[in-house]
């Protein structure tokens, strides 16, 4: 592990990638984000850690928690019936695209990391309007440090009325058939998520709880099947910085998931978990500073899977 000390000089050495990159506006709430915040933390599997920069800054989850909706499914779920509905493949379109959605894949999103994807993980989730929510967040809860989370209430209203472009995929969904029932109450469950508050250490404890086959290296609590872990890592490499994921691949190495509110978490299996919140994002909507920290970790630390 590294000392604090010197992984301060590499978040320090990072912020000027945040400096070339923009807060997210199309949700109104995460535009008053501070552009120049950068922080990161890793966690080993016994759960010690080190942090730096602004770690201990929250900001909203946003679409890292695709990554626990997706293993709550498996979770519900058997894998082949899941791939009925969602692929498993890289997207060259944007986390929002629509037009795959109709021109690709017979109408099947192509991976459960973009929206259309997450939300009809969602789909697969045992429950209803809450219970959903309710079963995600409490796995998200095993998984972080603190295991105390909450919804930033004015993200989500922000998010759940400017969220025409969700509603869109979401409606569209289900006149393919991908989704059934009462979409609007989907998609408020899927708003909730979204904005829920981590921060870089709940990041990092998320991703090393990934790392470490499904047990949260802090509580000792198996939070979810080694197997489902590998599946949810795998597809992570492929899709986890969406249409950027393969670039990102050949630049660091390691499995990883962003959101617009600004967060990267990243796992190297058997390692470590290491979490970053930056909340300028690049035109592919990942953290700027967030992927520069995280190429210079990958390098010293020679953290690649390759
Ligand atoms: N809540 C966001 C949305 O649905 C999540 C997207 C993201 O983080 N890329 O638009």
């Amino acid at each position: 592990m590294m000392t604090q000390e010197h992984l301060e000089d590499v978040a320090e050495a990072s912020r000027w990638a945040a400096d070339k990159g923009k807060v997210a506006s199309y949700i109104p709430k995460l535009a008053e984000a501070d552009p120049h915040q950068l922080g990161v933390y890793l966690m080993d599997l016994q759960g010690r850690g080190v942090g730096a920069g602004d770690w201990q800054k929250r900001a909203t989850i946003q679409s890292i928690v695709k990554v626990a909706i997706f293993l709550q499914a498996l979770a519900d779920c058997p894998l082949d019936r899941l791939n009925q509905k969602i692929s498993l493949n890289a997207t060259a379109g944007g986390f929002n695209s629509i037009v795959e959605l109709e021109e690709r894949n017979q109408h099947k999103p192509l991976n459960p990391f973009i929206n259309s994807g997450a939300i009809a993980s969602l789909f697969l989730v045992n429950g209803g309007h809450g219970e959903r929510f309710e079963r995600v967040m409490e796995l998200v809860k095993s998984m972080t440090a603190e295991q105390r989370l909450e919804v930033d209430e004015d993200v989500y209203l922000s998010e759940k009325e400017h969220g025409s472009r969700n509603r869109a995929i979401a409606y569209f969904m289900q006149s393919t058939n991908i989704i059934e029932g009462d979409v609007e109450q989907l998609l408020d469950d899927y708003f909730r998520l979204c904005s829920l508050q981590v921060d870089c250490r709940d990041l990092a404890c998320i991703a090393a709880t990934l790392a470490n086959g499904g047990v949260n290296p802090v509580t000792r609590q198996a939070c979810a099947l080694r197997q489902h872990c590998r599946t949810a890592l795998a597809v992570m490499v492929s899709c986890g910085m969406y249409e950027q994921s393969g670039e990102f691949l050949v630049q660091t190495g390691v499995p990883a998931k962003s959101g617009v509110g600004g967060g990267i978490m990243a796992s190297i299996p058997g390692r470590m978990g290491l979490g970053l919140i930056g909340p300028a994002l690049n035109e592919a909507g990942n953290s700027s500073g967030g992927i520069e920290l995280l190429a210079r970790l990958a390098d010293e630390l020679d953290l690649s899977i390759l």
